[in-house]
């Protein structure tokens, strides 16, 4: 297999000057990327700390790379947009995008408050969404685009005390199921990484033996992959500790229950059914949700 290059691309890291975002910096530089490291150079937590992105920059430029910082916060419309423009004006592309930057703020759902699940959104939903969103008319017209979201399994599994972070996390998948579609044609494909790794982020929630063992470089291939010449589109990669894995969402066949038939007991009486996990399917998109459903009852109304 030909070596993945991305010699001539430009990229925009979000949260790239600390923990994964930094690797990825890293990782696509080495191979040839110009890259935007963006940090706002926050606590975890989200509150004021040290500017991040230069020093990142500095390894960069001391390893043969081309760099720039920006401090950008990714929630931010108009820093975001003065980024992009920065990107621009010095590159005049922008090819691949990394939404990675994000902040925890755990409570259990009884104890959270709104504006703690508020901000959580803002910058992990939100942010990817402006980010990506001021780099895609630019993406449109060059008709080539790789762009990544940043999930959890916190969100696709669920996990005790985040449910902020994990809203936030599945409502990434969402917006990369939609902006697959709507840049296909335009050669622009959207992936989904769902990293688990030893940051700062996850120091204290995690025991020793598993941090020695999820370094944030072993993810890193795997983004590369996902943001390559050759990137599948719509893909969720679980990564850690140089393990790589697909996450997918199926639906059964279903049961169908008409007329009289159609009632609450009855939903009850067949919840094994519907439950069953044999010939069950991925679906390319909602109509084939829609289609499938009146396609079945229709046949059985003798319709078709
Ligand atoms: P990290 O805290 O080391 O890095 C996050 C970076 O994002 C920080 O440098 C921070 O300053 C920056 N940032 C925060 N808010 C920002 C904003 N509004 N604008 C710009 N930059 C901002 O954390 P990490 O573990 O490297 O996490 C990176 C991504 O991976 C996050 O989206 C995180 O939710 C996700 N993730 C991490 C793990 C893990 O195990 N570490 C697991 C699942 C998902």
């Amino acid at each position: 297999m030909a070596g993945i290059s991305f010699e001539g691309r430009v990229a925009i890291v979000t949260g790239a000057g600390a923990g994964l975002g930094r690797s990825h910096a890293l990782g696509l530089a080495e191979r040839g990327a110009k890259v935007v490291v963006n940090d706002l150079g926050v606590s975890t937590a989200g509150e004021a700390a040290a500017p991040a992105a230069e020093a990142v920059v500095e390894e960069i430029r001391a390893a043969g790379g081309e760099a720039m910082a920006h401090g950008a916060d990714v929630s931010d419309a108009a820093q975001v947009a003065d980024m992009m423009a920065q990107a621009m004006n010095a590159w005049g592309r922008v090819d691949i995008v990394v939404n990675n930057a994000g902040i925890l703020r755990d409570k259990t759902f009884a104890k959270m408050d709104l504006s703690d699940f508020r901000k959580v959104i803002e910058v992990h939903l939100m942010g990817a969404t402006t980010v990506t969103h001021a780099a895609w008319p630019i993406l449109r017209d060059q008709k080539y685009g790789r762009v990544v979201m940043t999930s959890s399994a916190s969100g696709i599994y669920g996990n005790f005390g985040q449910s902020n972070y994990g809203a936030a996390k599945m409502g990434v998948v969402g917006l990369m199921n939609v902006l697959a579609l709507e840049g296909a044609r335009d050669n622009i494909r959207v992936n989904t990484l769902a990293p688990t790794a030893a940051t700062r982020m996850t120091e204290d929630l995690l025991p020793p033996e598993a941090l020695e063992v999820l370094e944030p470089e072993a993810i890193t291939p795997g983004l590369l992959y996902l943001v390559s010449e050759d990137a599948p589109t719509r893909t969720i990669l679980g990564a850690g500790a140089g393990v790589f894995a697909q996450t997918r969402i199926y639906e059964t066949p279903g049961v169908l229950l008409q007329g009289e038939d159609n009632t609450p007991e009855a939903v009850a009486a067949a919840f094994e059914r519907i439950h069953d996990a044999q010939g069950q399917r991925e679906l390319p998109d909602a109509f084939a949700q829609t289609r499938k459903f009146a396609r079945r009852a229709a046949e059985a109304k003798g319709l078709s």
